[in-house]
């Protein structure tokens, strides 16, 4: 069974409603990652581990400097300092 011309037909005010129904969604979203980015940085994962491919003073390196690494940092400071410039 095929759509029919009527079927694939948009109705703008239901269009509408879902563009500002996503929206308000993406907005919410948006202001806690705000929020968050100014207490955690962007390259910790959920498991503490750091993701950064650049050098940081925060970084540890408990298996040695071949495995993987894990943040050190305290959430409670401003990281950027933290990140080394090459
Ligand atoms: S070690 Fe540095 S770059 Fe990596 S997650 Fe922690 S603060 Fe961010």
């Amino acid at each position: 069974m095929s759509a029919t011309e009527d079927d694939r037909r948009v109705d703008p005010a239901a269009y509408q409603e879902r563009l500002d129904r996503i929206s308000e969604l993406f907005a919410s979203m948006i202001e806690v990652a705000g929020d968050v980015s100014t207490r955690r940085c962007p390259y910790r994962d959920r498991l503490d581990r750091c993701t950064a491919a650049f050098g940081c003073r925060n970084q540890r390196f408990p298996g040695g400097k071949l495995g993987s690494k894990l943040c050190g940092g305290d959430e409670a400071i401003d990281y950027r300092g933290a990140w080394e410039e090459t």
